[in-house]
């Protein structure tokens, strides 16, 4: 019998703390944020959960197998870790890195940045354990920054697998991504996945433009358009918490009398309530010496102000977190020193963690909520703090760099790093009348319900399911273009001699930032030379190159050229001909001011003369801006040409503007009448738009392969150079097939149809 597909839910951390005491095996399960939004689809669908159960480093072999026989009775799979990967791989990548970095702090990376191959290895283990448990049908759902390497290793693994990605902290801006030198290996780690998922459109848009700087990739309307061919779906999934429970009554515990005996002791007080990891990014410090600030500013609520700050002890192992507990102590001491009076202590500071109903408590019994976060991915604290307020009442105060800020505009929203900003918005929050206290509470109590953690698990699980079928939508139309390996494309060209019209850029030799530095490599040359011998191939190649630059790198070879999108032909060892007159060129003086001036206001971008075209390329220049202006030259050029015999049309990181009557459709049909005569079977391949002027143009049972992304009206897609090379070689190595066919033996256009 078929089991049903289950759910693979992926991350660093089990949902459970497993110990060993007296030598008896125990696992208690921990309800974090993570846990509470999945707990829905696994109580609906078959799931398994696989991640590292703690501490296990020096337990015996028997242990570890009895606590894995308790996991699996729980739905979870765990990755055992030795000391030394914990080290290298969590707590100095990972977690000295990774987190500073994305939290927009590099300065808090050590001077060497240490644990990268640990990462690496560590990321493996958990995508081997994942292919161990997968079955085809399962969807496999990765989480956050210490897991970027998965879905990529999945996918080498399992390379039809559905699998998500979710990043839980900030994704920054690319200027500060870029800074890691393993920021091309993190971005492609991440883009092994299908849908790939944010807390915020601000970090999706900022994931975005990392892809398309590092990686050249381009996306449209949240779909990359990845180099091996697959389209990735990325978007904004901002995670919700259960609202229900936190709303639920709950039993009185000792810290609501805590709470009670400090009202009851300061009549009249007002509370304000903090409650964070003691982790740099939560700004504690900052929120102290705003505290600071505003008994300085109002002395009228010297006595008649408390704050609680709840510190849980985090990831004490890492020197910036020592750095930043020692400053908040000696601020808190300070402060309290300052303001404090006899039976009067400003601070209340509780440097240990409370359970959920103790939490409870506290939001339902302050005034107001102090949420300040430096960054952070999203805070769940601010959300827990609104749903638990059942009486509409409190003031939650909420920094503009937390992911929830996004979602709860009625908050007071400060800038952290203003700190008279942030001492006037307390003091806004403590004077706030009760009316509007419940007018705001009241609307975000209503969005958060809206956005629990129900809907953000099934939205984006929801979204893993649709991308199958997205995958096939481009631009509005469904592509029937299918992938296509090496072999498999070698295998349908079995039995009959072939045609082949191959691109250079992009199909033959990788896109390389300048163009003349695309020169043909030695084994492209050495695959070429053995085609040629081949008698059962004709071989030509269809660039946009000039005819000088085709001549300089291939003109020795036996190989039939065009040029200029087929403005050009030469026959092996013949002279260079065309089929268009100087007449056709002279609209391109008027062109060629218009591309200067662009290129005057676009660093790093040129402009190329060729015969019959002009060619605007912007590689090398700053990516965002480059593709807005050519965005830009595209339409002014076809408004400006409207009335002249001339064709524009963009390509990857170009614009060109060529003579009407010249595209590569031209190499087919040169030459198709005599092959096809033959027997041949004719096989276009190409990376680029104008080539899709020679696929629409073979004859029906042609082949059409697209290379890499953005493929367009091909029928296959081969995923990379590597590949087509791959496939080239196989036809160089397969055997005859008896009586040569004929082949073309002269220039042809007069003979063209
Ligand atoms: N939390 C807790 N006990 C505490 C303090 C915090 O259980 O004493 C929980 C809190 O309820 C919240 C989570 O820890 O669900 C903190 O999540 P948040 O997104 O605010 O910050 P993170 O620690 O994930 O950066």
């Amino acid at each position: 019998m078929n089991k049903a597909p289950k759910l693979i839910i992926v991350s660093n951390r089990l949902p459970v703390t497993a110990s060993l005491e007296r030598k008896k095996v125990s696992v208690k399960t921990s309800m974090g944020g993570l846990a509470t939004g999945l707990d829905p689809v696994r109580k609906e669908q078959e799931s398994v959960w696989v991640g590292w159960p703690g501490d296990t480093a020096k337990w015996s072999d028997e242990h570890k197998d009895k606590l894995r026989v308790q996991l699996e009775e729980i739905k979870c799979l765990p990755v055992f870790l030795t000391a030394k990967e914990v080290r290298g791989f969590y707590l100095e990548f990972s977690n000295g890195v990774l987190w500073p970095l994305y939290h927009y702090m590099p300065s808090l990376i050590p001077l060497e940045m240490q644990g990268w191959d640990a990462y690496q290895q560590v990321n493996r283990r958990f995508a081997e354990e994942v292919a161990s448990v997968y079955t085809p049908g399962d969807k496999i759902w990765v989480h956050d920054f210490q897991l970027s390497l998965v879905p990529q290793m999945l996918r080498d693994m399992l390379p039809e697998a559905n699998i998500g990605y979710f990043l839980h902290i900030p994704f920054p801006s690319s200027d500060i991504f870029r800074i890691l030198p393993c920021r091309e290996e993190l971005l492609r780690g991440m883009l092994g996945a299908n849908t790939i998922g944010f807390h915020t459109t601000g970090y999706a848009n900022n994931f975005a433009s990392a892809v398309l700087r590092v990686t050249g990739c381009e996306s449209k309307m949240n779909l990359i358009s990845y180099d091996d061919g697959r389209t990735v779906d990325y978007g904004c999934f901002p995670m919700g918490i259960d609202v229900d429970g936190f709303a639920a009554e709950g039993s009185a515990s000792p810290i609501s009398s805590s709470l009670d005996s400090i009202r009851q002791s300061n009549e009249g007080v007002k509370l304000l309530l903090a409650v964070d990891r003691l982790d740099y990014t939560k700004g504690i410090p900052r929120r102290l010496l705003a505290y600071e600030r505003m008994l300085e500013l109002h002395p009228e609520m010297r006595g008649k102000v408390i704050l609680i700050q709840v510190a849980v002890p985090s990831r004490s192992e890492v020197v910036a977190y020592e750095e930043n507990k020692r400053s908040v102590d000696e601020i808190v001491g300070r402060i309290n020193g300052r303001f404090g009076a006899p039976g009067y202590h400003p601070i209340h500071y509780f440097a240990t963690g409370f359970n959920q109903a103790e939490l409870i408590q506290m939001y339902r019994g302050v005034d107001a909520m102090i949420v300040t976060p430096l960054r952070d991915g999203m805070n769940l604290v601010a959300k827990e703090f609104c749903a638990s307020r059942t009486d509409e009442r409190g003031v939650l105060v909420l920094s503009e760099f937390a992911g929830a800020a996004a979602e709860m505009g009625e908050a007071v929203i400060v800038n952290p790093f203003d700190l008279t900003g942030t001492a006037n918005a307390y003091a806004t929050a403590i004077q706030m009348d009760p009316e509007e206290q419940t007018k705001r509470m009241r609307a975000l109590r209503a969005r958060i319900k809206g956005q629990d953690h129900r809907s953000w698990s099934k939205s984006f699980l929801g979204r893993m399911t649709d991308q199958s079928g997205r995958d096939q939508l481009q631009g509005g139309t469904v592509a029937k273009t299918q992938n296509i390996s090496a072999e498999g494309l070698a295998d349908l060209c079995k039995g009959r001699p072939l045609a082949l019209f191959l691109d250079y850029d992009g199909t033959l030799v990788p896109i390389t930032k300048v163009p003349e530095l695309a020169t043909p490599d030695r084994p492209l040359r050495e695959l070429l030379k053995r085609l040629l011998q081949h008698p059962d191939l004709y071989v030509a190649i269809v660039s946009g190159r000039s005819q000088e630059a085709l001549s300089d790198w291939l003109g020795d070879l036996p190989v039939h050229l065009f040029a200029e999108h087929a403005a050009w032909e030469r026959m092996p060892e013949g002279p260079w001909n065309s089929h268009l007159n100087a007449a056709s060129t002279s609209w391109m003086k008027g062109v060629r001011d218009a591309l200067d001036r662009i290129t005057s206001e676009v660093p790093g971008s040129f402009v190329e003369e060729k015969s019959h075209s002009l060619v605007w390329h912007h590689r090398m220049a700053d990516p965002e801006h480059a593709e807005a202006k050519a965005r830009e030259l595209h339409f002014q050029l076809v408004d400006l040409l409207a009335n002249l015999p001339v064709r524009v049309s963009s390509g990857k990181k170009i614009v060109e503007v060529r003579a009407s009557g010249i595209d590569k459709s031209h190499a087919i049909r040169s030459v198709s009448h005599h092959l096809a005569d033959a027997g041949y079977l004719m096989v276009a391949l190409g990376d680029d738009a104008t080539d899709e002027d020679m696929f629409n143009n073979l004859p029906e049972d042609g082949l059409s392969v697209h290379v890499g992304g953005n493929r367009g009206v091909a029928a296959y897609n081969l995923r990379n150079v590597l590949e087509v090379r791959k496939f080239l070689n196989l036809l160089a190595d397969r055997p005859l097939l008896g009586t040569p066919p004929a082949a073309p033996t002269e220039v042809s256009w007069s003979t063209s149809p």
